[in-house]
């Protein structure tokens, strides 16, 4: 069943290791089928170089096993809410990854203090409050805080992204890492500026509608 989104959810489980954002079985992806409505999504606490196509989980909306052998991602509860709650949402993906994991850990947001922050987000990466693993909180939260960014911030926790696909989701994983890292970098030096909204405003518009082929 979902063959091809199986096979792609898989291929971008591997795309987390291969940029240094998940260590050991933290994080995961899923993606949601448009036609079907259907969600494939990574069994919990399986390594990456464990993971294969036939071990990804096949779930509805409600979280009804439809296909698979091993127990889901335990925040598969929260990617299904997240996925009810933004028609327009087909990816989703969770890491722990270093940089932006530590802004998560003093609850701040990251600032729109480079030009790769107002293209890529739009606008400072939010930050949303604690919530535990394992139910939908976790979604609630996601969805509460996002706003119009792709990445949000969970306090003491790592970070989630969303994209109409989930190669758009997993592409704007590696960029909160990115920026994250360099923030930081600048952070040891001194207190960066904010680019002025104005500004973030037509950077953001020009990498969505000019940048590119
Ligand atoms: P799973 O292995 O269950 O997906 O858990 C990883 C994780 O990061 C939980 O938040
Ligand atoms: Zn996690």
């Amino acid at each position: 069943m979902l063959e091809t989104l199986r096979r792609e959810v898989y291929d971008l489980h591997l795309e987390l290791p291969k940029y240094g954002l998940v260590s050991w079985t933290g994080g995961n992806v899923s993606a949601r089928d448009p036609e079907t409505g259907l969600v494939v999504i990574k069994p919990s606490g399986v390594k990456y170089e464990d993971l294969s196509p036939e071990k990804m989980v096949v779930v509805d909306l409600e979280g009804q096993v439809v296909e698979g052998e091993l127990k889901y991602s335990s925040d598969t509860l929260s990617h299904l809410y997240i996925y009810r709650h933004r028609p327009d949402v087909n990816g989703v993906v969770h890491t722990h990854s270093r940089y932006a994991t530590a802004f998560a850990a003093l609850g701040r947001p990251i600032p729109v203090v480079l030009t790769a922050i107002a293209d890529e987000f739009g606008g400072p990466i939010p930050c949303g409050g604690f919530a535990l693993i394992g139910g939908e909180e976790i979604g609630k939260v996601v969805v509460e805080s996002i706003g119009d960014s792709p990445a949000v911030l969970l306090k003491h926790h790592g970070v989630f992204t969303v994209g109409p696909t989930a190669e758009a989701a997993v592409k704007a994983a590696v960029m909160v890492e990115e920026v994250a890292h360099t923030v930081w970098l600048a952070l040891q030096m001194g207190q960066p500026e904010e680019i002025p909204p104005e500004d973030v405003a037509k950077l953001h518009y020009r990498y969505s509608h000019v940048y590119g082929q």
